[in-house]
């Protein structure tokens, strides 16, 4: 007990020292440290070192449920954008190839797909980005440490290494931008054990073969339209609507096409559990939320893409009092990405009423890193931001939906019109768009 109070007597003393030094002086080991080197992350440190500020990004990958792990680059470069639109493009090669045959080109042999060599070139395109990430930051000089980082106070940062090792890391200004993570269903047995993610999906060597997507969103779609695209047999469960907060018409139009194509959907299920058969099949039971009624069927891979969740645990944000959403978990923020604790900013998938997009995370990372280093003082502005869903039917959309206008304005208050790309075409070469 003694040595333990002497211990603890002397660890206060060196803190003390540490915070005086740093009041006289002002002095800190970077001006800005980032913890998170995804889209945001590595966009907002390569700026502000830009700036001629003394940077460090702190980096760390908890492997999923499954033990998939990655590099350096966050979500959108190794489980997300990158990765899912280059098996999109797979998919549309496929279809492509297939109807070349009545274009005149001569394809010897049935047209068929082959997993593992597009997931190697997928995988190994993906670990050139990694590298590419490590290099820009090398020769823009921000230090990159590949640590879990968490907070200690508003001016320091503690990295842990995979062997647990331990740096403490001062800073004027600390950014967080740990984006999140794809969420499990709470309550189905064998969710976890037997189901995938999209975390996993993109780092298989093997096919999933015969595969149940639950969910109805974008990652959902997404997929289900690639896996469909490259010749898998592709159910999609919804439990509500399909794209919710899309335009509902365009929803339609986006799985009708899917449909068309082969993607298997049941409507308003919910899944009830998974097991593993004696086959090694798995064996999803699902409910009729109308009806109630089970039904069953087997699959050789379930992928939940039933939403995300923010990367905020490890980051010991309730000890300094940074404010949270309680319902979704995400950091409130203010216009110029403030938190509730001076000195501390956050953005990107992390942040309360952000949209989870990489060019609008990396839009407000550069943005944010001008503000801190005094060479602007522009806000991120998240009004109309366009998107798109890369599904076989590739829907893109800026504004709001026709469901949403309606609500804000009324019936009465919005004007419909169609229009095609002729429209737009004639009025721009009459130039009676302007
Ligand atoms: P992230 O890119 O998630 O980066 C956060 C990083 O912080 C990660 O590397 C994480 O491991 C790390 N980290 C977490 N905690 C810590 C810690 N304590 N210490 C150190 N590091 C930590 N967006 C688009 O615009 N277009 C698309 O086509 C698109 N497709 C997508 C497809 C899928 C399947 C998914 C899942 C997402 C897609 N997105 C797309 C969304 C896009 O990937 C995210 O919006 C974007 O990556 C968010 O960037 P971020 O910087 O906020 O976080
Ligand atoms: P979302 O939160 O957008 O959607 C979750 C989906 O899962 C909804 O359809 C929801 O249904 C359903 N769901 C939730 N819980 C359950 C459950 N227990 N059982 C069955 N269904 C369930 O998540 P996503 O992961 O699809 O996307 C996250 C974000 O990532 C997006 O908002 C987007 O910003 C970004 N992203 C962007 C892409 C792009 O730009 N192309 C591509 C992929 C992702 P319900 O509607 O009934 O709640």
């Amino acid at each position: 007990m003694a040595t333990l109070c002497r211990v603890r007597h002397r660890w206060k003393r060196i803190k003390c020292a540490h915070v005086l030094t740093r009041s006289l002086t002002g002095k800190f080991d970077y001006d800005l440290v980032v913890i998170g080197g995804g889209s945001g992350g590595l966009a907002c440190s390569k700026e502000a070192a830009q700036f001629g500020q003394r940077v460090a990004v702190l980096d760390y990958v908890e492997p999923s449920a499954k033990g998939t792990k990655w590099g350096l680059g966050g979500t959108c470069v190794n489980v997300g954008c990158i990765p899912k639109k280059l098996m999109h493009q797979a998919a549309l090669l496929g279809t492509a190839v297939k109807d070349a045959k009545k274009y005149g080109w001569q394809i010897s042999g049935p047209v068929c797909h082959d997993w593992a060599t597009m997931a190697e070139a997928v995988q190994n395109h993906v670990r050139s980005l990694n590298w590419g990430h490590r290099v820009q930051l090398q020769d823009k000089k921000v230090k990159y440490l590949n640590m879990k980082g968490s907070l200690v106070d508003e001016h320091t940062v503690k990295g842990l290494t995979k062997a647990g090792k331990e740096t403490i890391l001062t800073a004027k200004n600390i950014v967080i931008a740990t984006g999140g993570r794809p969420k499990y269903p709470t309550n189905i047995p064998g969710a976890i054990e037997y189901g995938l993610t999209s975390d996993d999906i993109f780092w298989l060597k093997k096919s999933p073969g015969k595969t149940l997507v639950v969910g109805a969103s974008y990652v959902a779609l997404e997929c289900a339209g690639f896996l469909t695209g490259i010749g898998l047999d592709t159910t999609v469960m919804i439990r509500s609507i399909a794209l919710r907060g899309f335009d509902q018409q365009m929803a339609g139009l986006v799985t009708d096409y899917m449909e068309a194509y082969g993607t298997k959907f049941v409507r308003k299920c919910v899944p009830k559990r998974v097991e593993k058969l004696s086959s090694g099949a798995l064996q999803v039971t699902w409910s009729d939320i109308n009806t109630g009624s089970e039904h069953k069927d087997t699959f050789d891979s379930v992928l939940w893409a039933v939403g995300r969740a923010p990367e905020t645990k490890a980051l010991g944000l309730d000890k300094l009092g940074v404010k949270l959403n309680k319902e979704t978990g995400k950091i409130v923020l203010g216009a110029d990405e403030s938190t509730s604790v001076p000195n501390i900013f956050a953005f990107g998938d992390i942040g309360e009423g952000r949209p989870e997009l990489t060019p609008t995370a990396i839009k407000a990372g550069k943005l944010l890193a001008q503000r801190l280093a005094g060479h602007s003082t522009q806000l991120m502005n998240y009004d109309n931001v366009a998107t798109t869903v890369f599904t076989p039917l590739e829907y893109g959309c800026v504004g709001l939906s026709e469901e949403e206008a309606e609500r804000r304005h009324g019936k009465d208050g919005i004007e419909e019109r169609e229009w095609d790309s002729r429209d737009f075409l004639t009025a721009q070469s009459l130039g009676l768009d302007a």
